[in-house]
Order: structure tokens, then C-alpha cells, then sequence
């Protein structure tokens, strides 16, 4: 046994139930769990009835596992675990270790057998098990509502013991689910509804408009932590930095103000189709919830999805903004997200924007402007940056770039 790492056992939920493509999912699982770690030292990932069983170096602070693994969509629960051979003397002495230092009022042993060639059965290894946990710890048995468990499971060449499960992130792996491009403001809503994206195994790129020179860089620089805060989930994420202020000038002189809003999001959803196919996505996601602004009415949705030649995904299009908030609390981008910017639909907002435009009248105002143009305008200034998880310490000087 190898006491100089650290050893984690990782069940996958959802993923089990996969079928036939479960080898293409757990290959995910495992290639995401390698990335989450790889910075961390050397470790390994291998699978083993069922379960993963991971190592890492044991300098590397618990804490730290336990975040980089609660960050991997596809985890149901993890657990540092300790390893036996098949030997019951040897399992005992692991329990002593996983229980050292710990005070319980009762507990109980769940041996589960994955490996059956084995002269004992869950039963006798419960007993033998829960003998030596009474004969060590001052504690009683307690079946039903223990205060800790002891779990033992026996898998082929070893014996795994832990005794806390942490819920993992849940969801699908990375990768299994397609690609997307996701709109991302510097706002609340975007960066959750990526999120929720990742969760079901998309990959999801991001596109952002910004009005520099007309604005500040504010609004691209809360894009990009976003982007680099999303990436700790996917690993790898590709960033458009669209100019949108010149096209933003060219709806507001030559269309009534009212229709502004949503003739900034055609725009927007065209310029993002076009980015979409170049970067192989499949999809456009963003952030809009029914009813929550001007632009999110069920009419105005239909008017600005009409441009876009791909399925537009709305993972929060029932969710309120309580629960939106709460999520991106949970996810670690709310503080990012209510820093001050002005975001460019700040920009030459009407006071009263339509609620219930409808294509015809729509398509009619876009008449007055020249929309190749507008589309080239942008894609021609747009800038491509990546990020990486783990960071690669090339990015200071990418955020440098920005800066230029
Ligand atoms: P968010 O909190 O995501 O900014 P919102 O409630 O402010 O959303 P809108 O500003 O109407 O709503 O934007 C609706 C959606 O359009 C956003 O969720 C996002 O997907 C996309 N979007 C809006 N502005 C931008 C932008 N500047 N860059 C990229 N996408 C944008
Ligand atoms: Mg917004």
C-alpha cells in the first residue's frame, strides 16, 4: 500500500445509467478528473468496478482536492479513502487510520462487495469490522441513524475504506454533449446559463460584445474573469471580443428608438451565428428569463431568434431572479458579475422599448441599414483570446493585451 498519496474514490451517478455509450462518457469523467488535477503534481485516475479510484501527491492540503473535484460535472460523490489489501488484519489497521483522531456517538459499517472471490462476505466483514471499531473508539452501533458510517468496499486486488462523502458538481462530463457558443454580458444571467450548459456535457465557448472606445474596458474585463471562472469547469474556453458600439450607432440613427433593443440582439445573434460555425458549436446560449426585461417577452424572443440559423438554448428562461442570483452565488460569479460596468445595451437605451415588436416591422426598420456590412464591421474587430484551466502563465500577458 502507498501511504505517501492521497486517495480519493469518486462515484459517478447519472453517468452510470449511460447504456451503451457509457465507455464514451467515463472516458470523459476521467480525462476531466486528470485535467482538474494535473497542476496539483503527479496522479493518477483508474477505473475500478464502477467507481474511480484517484491518487494525488499528499502535500497537496485536502481542501484543495476537494475543490478542484467538487468543480467536475459528472461526480456524484467523492471520498478520501484509505486502501487495504484483501486481508482482514490489514482492513482493520486501514479503519484505525481512517478513524484516527475522530470522536463518534455511534456508527455503523456498510461493506459492499464489488470483488466476490473472497473467502468473507459483507456480513462477516461488517462484524469483524464493527468489533474492532468498539474495541478501539468509545462508541456504540447504531444501524439506523448512525452519527458516522464506515464504508468498506471490496473491489478486485484491494479494500477501500472511507468515511465522508462529499456531493460532487452532478451533471454530465465535459465534452459528452456537444459544443456551444454561450452570449456572455458581464451580467448575472449569462455566465449561469453557460454554466447549466456545462452541467448537461456541453462545452460552451462565449461571445461578448462590448462598446469600447465609446465605453470602458469595464464590461470586457468582467467578461473575461467570467470566461476564466467558467473555465475551471471545462478546462478550455475560447473568447470573442466582439465591437459593438459602432453597430449600436448605425440601429440608433436609422431605426425608432423603440426598437432599438431588439435590433441590437439580432445583431448580436447574427454576429454569433457566424462565430458559432467558425468555432464548430452547435448552439447559441443565453441568459434570458421570461418576462425579465423589455426584450425577453415572448414576442420579442421570437423576433430576435429568427436570425439565427442554430437552436437558441435558454436554460433560464423559467427560472426567477432570486433563484438565478442564488445560482450564481453558488457558482462563484455574482461577485464578479455586480461589479459596476456599463454594459453596451447601457448604451443609447430608449426609455420605452417595445415589448411586442413583430417580424414584419422589425425586418422593415432593419431595411434602412446595411447588414453585411454591419456583420463584417464586427467580425473584423472581434478578438480571440483563450483560457485555460489550469491557467497557463501566458495569460497575464493575454489580459495585457487587452489592455493595448
Ligand atoms: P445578463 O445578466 O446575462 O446580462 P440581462 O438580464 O441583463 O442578462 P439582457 O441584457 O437583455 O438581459 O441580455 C439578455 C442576454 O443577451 C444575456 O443573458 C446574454 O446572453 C446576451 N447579452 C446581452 N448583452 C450582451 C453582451 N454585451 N455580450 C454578450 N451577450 C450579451
Ligand atoms: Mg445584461
Amino acid at each position: 500500500m502507498d501511504d505517501t498519496r492521497h486517495h480519493i474514490v469518486v462515484h459517478y451517478g447519472e453517468l452510470g445509467l449511460k447504456g451503451r455509450n457509457r465507455p464514451v462518457f467515463l472516458h470523459a469523467l476521467m480525462r476531466n478528473l486528470h485535467q482538474a488535477l494535473s497542476s496539483l503534481g503527479e496522479g493518477s485516475v483508474e477505473q475500478q468496478s464502477g467507481r474511480l479510484l484517484l491518487t494525488a501527491p499528499e502535500r497537496v492540503p485536502w481542501e484543495q482536492l476537494e475543490e478542484r473535484l467538487h468543480q467536475v460535472f459528472g461526480v456524484a460523490n467523492f471520498s478520501r479513502c484509505w486502501t487495504a489489501p484483501h486481508d482482514l488484519e490489514a482492513v482493520k489497521q486501514a479503519v484505525s487510520r481512517a478513524l484516527h483522531g475522530r470522536t463518534f456517538g455511534s456508527f455503523r459499517i456498510t461493506a459492499r462487495r464489488a470483488f466476490k472471490e473472497l473467502p468473507w462476505g459483507s456480513q462477516e466483514i461488517s462484524r469483524t469490522l464493527g468489533t474492532h471499531v468498539l474495541e478501539t473508539h468509545a462508541t456504540r452501533v447504531d444501524l439506523k441513524n448512525p452519527e458516522l458510517v464506515v464504508h468498506v468496499e471490496v473491489i478486485p486486488r484491494r479494500t477501500l475504506i472511507y468515511v465522508e462523502k462529499t456531493v460532487g458538481a452532478g451533471g454530465l462530463p465535459v465534452g459528452t454533449g456537444g459544443t456551444l457558443l454561450g452570449l456572455l454580458s458581464g451580467g448575472l444571467d449569462s455566465p449561469v446559463a453557460a454554466y447549466r450548459m456545462m452541467k448537461r456535457g456541453c462545452q460552451v465557448h462565449v461571445v461578448h460584445f462590448h462598446s469600447y472606445p465609446f465605453l470602458d474596458r469595464a464590461s470586457q474585463h468582467k467578461a473575461h474573469t467570467l470566461a476564466r471562472l467558467l473555465t475551471r469547469h471545462q478546462y478550455h474556453t475560447k473568447l470573442c471580443m466582439v465591437p459593438f458600439g459602432e453597430v449600436q450607432q448605425r440601429i440608433v440613427s436609422a431605426v425608432p428608438a423603440a426598437y432599438r433593443v431588439v435590433l441590437y440582439r439580432r445583431y448580436m445573434l447574427r454576429i454569433a451565428d457566424v462565430l458559432a460555425q467558425q468555432l464548430g458549436a452547435h448552439a447559441l446560449v443565453t441568459g434570458e428569463s421570461l418576462g425579465q426585461v423589455a426584450s425577453q417577452t415572448l414576442s420579442n424572443l421570437r423576433v430576435i431568434e429568427a436570425v439565427s440559423t442554430l437552436p437558441v438554448l435558454r436554460p433560464l428562461i423559467g427560472m426567477d431572479k432570486a433563484e438565478i442570483m442564488a445560482q450564481a452565488e453558488a457558482i462563484g460569479t455574482y461577485a464578479t458579475s455586480i461589479l459596476p460596468d456599463q454594459d453596451c445595451c447601457t448604451l443609447f437605451v430608449p426609455r420605452r422599448p417595445a415589448t411586442r415588436t413583430t417580424l414584419p416591422d422589425i425586418e422593415a426598420a432593419e431595411q434602412a441599414l446595411d447588414t453585411p456590412a454591419l456583420l463584417q464591421l464586427a467580425l473584423e474587430g472581434t478578438q480571440r483570446i483563450t483560457c485555460d484551466f489550469p491557467e497557463v502563465p501566458t495569460s497575464a500577458s493575454r489580459e495585457a493585451a487587452l489592455e493595448a
